[in-house]
């Protein structure tokens, strides 16, 4: 141990073995093994990335997918927001990987608020025009909703905006209300006294009880895609749909099947009486000008 650098070398590397044991939960032991440097180098490039990006969002845009009604697919019910971003050294980084590094330094928290504003302003545009999307959802992460001053801030884009809120839902996914927490079931209970709809996103994929149902401030629950793939093939995958549609209907949640790629999985999914449809088998996501046209042609259809 006569060198510094080498004690250095193994503190380091076993401080990220430790934080990849933390990832995949309790009790587990990790070996260090070169690969971790490799995605921790990465995660931090992606933060600082992340961190100039947020400054004027020029690298951002947004898309929206389409959501129906299964009764009547030629009918829009919504919008779904969708971020992107294209960063001139990292290339096009997908949500997936970007968000949950936006979420664990907090900088989901501007970047929501810049989201927002937008989707809503694309949304009101499109009103001016004539075209009513209906409603336009917007995900939410858990860090957003807990932060210092959401609701107020909420009320003041829309204000700003002159935009009714009746028009907005925003998804959140299970995760948010599985910890039970006192703070936001009240906030989610306000979004609701506002009139903004409130949908459990990628329903099914977290491990909730079915108690909490009863109690939730929520409108409108969307089946993951995990559970709409291969409804066709697996019949325990059939039965996990069709109780999940019953359960929801006793509850007076309205359903959506997200996801949705085939002809078969929409015809099932329409059996069982899922509300709402959304999936590349419909629409895939698209920018603000394809949407118009988009919409316009369906009219004409
Ligand atoms: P999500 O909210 O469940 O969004 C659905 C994802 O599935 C989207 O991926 C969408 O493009 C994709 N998708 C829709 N239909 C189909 C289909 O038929 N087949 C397949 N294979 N995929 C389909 P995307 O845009 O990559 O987003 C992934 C996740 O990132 C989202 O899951 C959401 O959790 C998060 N995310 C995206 N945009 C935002 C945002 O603006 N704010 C926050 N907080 N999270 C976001
Ligand atoms: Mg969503
Ligand atoms: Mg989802």
């Amino acid at each position: 141990y006569n060198s510094d650098k080498a004690l250095n070398t193994l503190y380091k590397e076993s401080d990220i073995a430790l934080y990849k044991s933390k990832e995949r939960g309790k009790d587990k032991f990790t070996f260090f093994e070169d690969s971790f440097l490799d995605s921790l180098v990465k995660k931090n490039d992606i933060y600082t990335a992340l961190k100039n990006a947020i400054i004027d969002f020029n690298e951002f845009h947004l898309v929206y997918q389409p959501k129906f009604y299964t009764k009547d697919t030629k009918k829009i019910t919504g919008v779904e927001v969708l971020v992107r971003w294209e960063n001139p050294e990292l290339g096009f980084v997908p949500p997936d990987k970007f968000i949950p590094i936006a979420e664990d330094s907090g900088l989901i928290i501007d970047l929501g608020y810049w989201i927002f504003e937008k989707a809503c302003e694309d949304f009101l545009m499109l009103l001016n025009q004539g075209i009513d999307l209906k409603q336009i959802s917007i995900n939410l992460s858990p860090i957003q909703l807990e932060s210092e001053g959401f609701l107020e801030n909420i009320k003041n884009i829309l204000k700003k905006l002159q935009l009714d809120s009746v028009y907005i839902e925003f998804e959140i996914t299970e995760r948010v209300l599985m910890q039970n927490n006192e703070n936001t079931l009240n906030i989610l209970q306000s979004l609701r006294d506002m009139n903004i709809s409130v949908a459990i996103d990628d329903f099914g994929t977290g491990y909730s009880s079915l108690s909490y149902f009863s109690k939730l401030p929520v409108t409108h629950i969307k089946i993951d895609k995990a559970f709409v793939t291969n409804i066709d093939k697996s019949s325990s995958i059939y039965i996990i749909n069709k109780a999940i549609i019953s359960l929801a209907k006793g509850f007076n949640l309205e359903t959506t099947a997200e996801g949705i790629e085939t002809k078969k999985e929409f015809e099932i999914l329409k059996d069982l009486g899922a509300d709402k449809m959304q999936g590349y088998y419909f629409a895939k996501p698209m920018s603000i000008d394809t949407l118009t046209n988009y919409v316009n042609n369906l009219e004409d259809t």
